[in-house]
């Protein structure tokens, strides 16, 4: 019998990798490249959406290379993405009409006040299950059709399409000019500004209010569906699969049921809790969003909440401080000193998210005396995660509770390159008093769009047989005096009503 696998291409905000996994859920092979970030104004990001596709050409025949792979040994591939980052293209050409948009983007900011100065906010929020901000799509892509000349009469002729990145990878995978497929999913369209949360299809009234011609939107279909097969760079693969970064960790996870829950930190810090078929609105700011739907199945909602800057802080202190040479070294530099010495930091490089949503808002570091050293700096831009999960958990179990279901968050399961760092996540644990437990497989994103994959196309059948590919890597527990805690966390609440007051 031949072997059979799954692949997994998971389009990051800093690299893009490419993993095949086997049946039991184990790695047998990767590839994985970073790409060029760019920074042309304060606040502004934005990716290379071609240099991106190009990596992911090299990356799939490398994976399947490295691993002694043949191509028809993968029955299925699944694709997970940086969700909110917009890009549009020229059909004919192939071509995108200006650098990706990235999700940390805040270059909207001015256009989302205007919009809700004229009162439009609730309406928004209601339609969508998320605050009117310019973390998602929609403002991005007003931006965008105005910049580019021409932009709106060609997207109203057919000739200009928008995607986030799981679109525009595959309408290239399956043949690009050529034909190529214009798709997204539910997870992914949830983070556009542009979908009905309770529909899972693009709203009219909200095409209206970003002013969107509808032609430039992609078909959504189930998040686990047999698409279609790629074209190139290797012809054949069924797409079975297409599902956001966060929505792809929650499934690699296994947290598949109502009631269940993950923590993501990577370069963002994303907490989604699965509330299955029940639709829970949040009266903190959290976004209600679409944890993942199965061909044929009603939609799976989850409630998330963000936190832009995690590992982003850690790459900024590395390239822009130059205290440490990697991002492990935060840690050794942090357990330099027994504590934050009085400082906090509120890492708000792209605006305040919950509660609080305020767009303009920018970073912070308060509390400097002479006393403070790197090694004081290391451990609040550590703590700041602790605190931004605290503030998230709160959040959703009054939420839950609001919302009269049987169900709240009691442990935080978590994932991301940052779990890597056991004083961060003994922090997390103490700061939110909860206990947080990482599997042995910390890489969730990858494995859970392979999950979503090969379960589309029957390589497991039964949810338990993932679960049972689930193992308990580390725990730990909370461990400090209440008075400590609450002092630290009234303390960091200060440093962020400050940044939220900060209009310079
Ligand atoms: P993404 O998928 O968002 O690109 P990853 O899950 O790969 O992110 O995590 C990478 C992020 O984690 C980077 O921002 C990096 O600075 C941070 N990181 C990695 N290792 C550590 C560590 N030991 N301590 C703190 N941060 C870390």
């Amino acid at each position: 019998m031949t072997t059979r696998y799954v692949a997994a291409i998971d389009q990051g905000t800093s690299s893009t990798r490419c993993i095949i996994y086997d049946r039991g859920g184990v790695m047998v092979s990767m590839a994985q490249r970073k790409h060029t970030q760019y920074f042309p104004e304060p606040g502004w990001v934005e990716h290379d959406a071609l240099e991106i596709w190009h990596l992911v050409e090299r990356l799939i025949p490398a994976a399947l290379a490295s691993g002694g792979i043949d191509p028809s040994e993968l029955v299925g591939l699944g694709i997970t993405n940086q969700r909110e980052t917009t890009v549009i293209w020229d059909r004919t050409t192939g071509i995108p009409l200006h650098r990706a948009i990235v999700w940390q983007d805040t270059r909207t900011s001015e256009m989302v006040e205007s919009l809700r100065e004229q009162g439009i906010g609730a309406d928004v929020e209601r339609r969508t299950g998320a605050p009117l901000s310019n973390y998602f799509s929609a403002p991005r892509l007003r931006w965008l059709l105005d910049a580019c000349p021409g932009s709106r009469a060609a997207a109203a002729a057919g000739t200009v399409l928008f995607g986030t990145m799981d679109s525009w990878l595959v309408w290239n995978l399956t043949g690009g000019v050529h034909g190529g497929l214009h798709i997204t999913d539910p997870t992914n369209a949830s983070r556009t500004m542009l979908m009905n949360i309770e529909t899972a299809q693009w709203d009219p009234r909200l095409l209206e209010i970003f002013d969107i011609p509808a032609q430039i939107l992609p078909e959504i279909r189930p998040s686990l569906s047999k698409v279609g097969a790629t074209v190139t760079p290797v012809p054949g693969i069924p797409i079975s699969a297409m599902i956001g970064d966060q929505q792809a960790a929650l499934v690699g996870q296994t947290a598949l049921r109502a009631g269940e829950s993950k923590y993501t930190l990577g370069t963002g810090g994303f907490l989604l809790f699965n509330t299955g078929t029940t639709l829970v609105r949040s009266r903190h700011g959290l976004i209600t969003t679409v944890a993942f739907q199965m061909d044929g199945q009603p939609i799976r909602y989850a409630l998330e909440g963000t936190n832009p800057t995690a590992g982003a802080l850690v790459e900024w202190i590395r390239e822009n401080l130059g205290i440490i040479d990697t991002a492990a070294e935060i840690e050794t530099l942090a357990t330099t000193v027994d504590d934050n010495g009085g400082c906090y930091i509120v890492p708000a490089f792209s605006g305040l998210h919950a509660p609080h949503w305020v767009s303009a808002s920018r970073g912070l570091i308060v509390g400097l005396t002479s006393y403070i050293t790197r090694g004081h700096l290391a451990r609040a831009a550590l703590e700041t995660n602790a605190f931004a999960a605290r503030s998230m958990v709160a959040a959703l179990n009054d939420d839950l509770a609001a919302a009269g279901v049987d169900m709240s968050l009691t442990e935080l399961v978590v994932d991301g390159g940052m779990t890597a760092n056991n004083t961060l996540m003994q922090t997390i644990a103490d700061i939110c008093d909860v206990t947080v437990k990482r599997p042995q497989m910390a890489e969730a994103v990858a494995l859970g769009a392979a999950y979503a994959a090969g379960f589309s196309v029957g390589l497991w059948t039964d949810e338990q047989q993932l679960r049972r590919n689930w193992h308990t890597g580390a725990v730990w527990k909370p461990g400090i005096d209440p008075a400590d805690r609450s002092r630290r966390v009234a303390n960091w609440s200060m440093a962020v009503d400050l940044a939220s007051q900060w209009d310079p």
